[in-house]
């Protein structure tokens, strides 16, 4: 069992949590519909939902707050966050959005049209969803390494760089707006992509002239990785590494929520003058005026200061650790999970956990609902009660390649003993798994994005 990275900062401030009975969470599920995404957060003990917008302030990004200016236009904040990503990405044209997703539509909005190809790692489900209501379609071109669950590879978030140009010929330059990378890889298992891979993506790219974004949400945590796991790159600073990965991007999109340690927030950043001054019009529309994009002075500030201190060594090997310290716990007991471990989250393989429960029936998902009802905790599935669809041409079901359950740890919340807790409710759950039924749905959306809204039960 590895050690804990203590963590680098005291505690000045909590927040009380509630523990329930069994009854009352069998009660609440019933009500949600099985369906975690309705269930109170009061009436969770640990919650590991997500990784997004959940994380704690500092007290200099609260004191951050204090200095907002609420005027409509060219707040002071503004331009310290318009400087801030820029000296961080080197981009020039800076879009403030309240979140990831909104960057995700006014681009996809601007370059995706019917029939245009969107190539990627991995397309998180925002970005898919954000492409096909563009009517594109989103390809994910992952290293085959990176869909194998137990396979040691240092970078599994990494695109296949030979499927990428076998699939730019196949489609043809002009039918393909740009390739965006996933850093770290959520759907992946928050797995990282090697500088390498950025690079030579880039120069394939250039080779074709297509834009290479990339889906920054944990563009510090990957960095890390680079810098722990990438030859030559021990002695770089994560500033000087993250400068680099994004000397390769055309174009950035980011989830302030991640790494730029805010609950609220998002932007866009891009080189493209004249694609920037169409999705300026429509940010106008959507969102609000060029200077505040959705969000308060105040959010623009603690922002700002979020993407500064995430630089921060100590923090990254702390949050790095506390994540790989849950895996260690779990590997002991041989629960089956994804690999290393990622940067924001362990990623538990529903399917290996699961044997006796079919693709159909929703494994993930089930243990999802099995984890709360015991023990009060709340994770989320990537699988296929996420993913899987009808193929529109031959009407037969298509399934992902991994069912996984994700227990994202929040930034700068949880402590040690939190996580010991997670790990031996899941380790119970795991010698207890035969009796875990399979789920089907009762109610469902007709969006891409069904997992927020269905509703399932079990199958007795
Ligand atoms: C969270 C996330 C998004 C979407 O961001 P929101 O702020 O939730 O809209 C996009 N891509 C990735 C990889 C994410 O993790």
């Amino acid at each position: 069992m590895s050690n804990y990275v203590p963590e680098p900062f005291r505690i000045k401030v909590i927040e009380k949590i509630s523990k329930t009975t069994p009854e009352e969470r069998e009660e609440l599920l019933k009500k949600a519909g099985y369906n975690l995404f309705a269930i109170p957060s009061e009436k969770v003990y640990i919650d590991l939902l997500t990784d997004s917008g959940t994380g704690a302030m500092s007290d200099n990004q609260w004191a951050g707050i204090q200095t907002g200016d609420e005027a409509y236009a060219y707040c002071r904040n503004w331009f310290h966050f318009e400087e801030t990503i820029r000296n961080l990405t080197g981009l020039k044209f800076v879009i403030p959005t309240h979140q990831g997703r909104v960057a995700e539509n006014l681009l996809f909005s601007a370059v995706v049209s019917k029939g245009k190809v969107v190539l990627s790692n991995s397309h998180f489900d925002t970005t898919r969803a954000n492409v096909l209501a563009n009517q594109g379609i989103p390809l994910d071109l992952v290293i085959d390494e990176g869909k194998i669950p137990d396979f040691i590879h240092p970078f599994k978030g990494n695109i296949d760089l030979q499927k990428l140009e076998k699939t730019i010929r196949h489609y043809g330059k002009e039918n393909i707006p740009l390739v965006i990378l996933t850093i770290t890889n959520n759907s992946g298992g928050g797995q990282p992509v090697s500088m390498q891979n950025i690079r030579e993506t880039k120069a394939l790219l250039k080779s074709y002239d297509i834009p290479l974004f990339l889906d920054a949400c944990r563009f510090a945590e990957n960095a890390y990785f680079i810098k722990i796991r990438e030859a030559g790159y021990q002695q770089k600073t994560i500033d000087e590494i993250v400068h680099e990965m994004f000397s390769y991007a055309d174009g950035v999109t980011m989830s302030a929520k991640k790494d730029g340690l805010v609950n609220i927030g998002g932007f866009l950043a891009l080189n493209d003058e004249a694609l920037a001054d169409r999705i300026k019009e429509h940010l106008i529309l959507i969102e609000g005026f060029l200077t505040y994009g959705g969000l308060a002075g105040r959010d623009l500030e603690a922002i700002a200061r979020g993407l500064k201190e995430v630089l921060d060594e100590d923090y990254l090997e702390y949050r790095v650790g506390q994540v790989k310290f849950l895996g260690d716990m779990l590997e002991a007991s041989g629960v089956p999970f994804i690999k290393p471990t990622g940067g924001h989250a362990v990623y538990i393989d529903a399917r290996q956990f699961l044997p006796h429960i079919p693709q159909s029936q929703f494994p993930g998902q089930s243990l999802v609902a099995n984890l709360y009802r015991r023990a009060g905790i709340r994770a989320t599935e990537i699988g296929s009660y996420m993913f899987a669809h009808e193929d529109s041409s031959t009407g037969e079901m298509v399934y992902p390649d991994l069912d996984l359950v994700r227990l994202a740890i929040p930034r700068r919340v949880y402590t040690e003993s939190h996580l010991r807790y997670v790990a031996e409710s899941i380790i119970k759950l795991y010698h207890d798994r035969d009796s875990l039924k399979g789920m089907k749905i009762v109610a469902k959306g007709e969006s891409s994005l069904r997992h927020f809204v269905a509703r399932l039960v079990f199958i007795e």
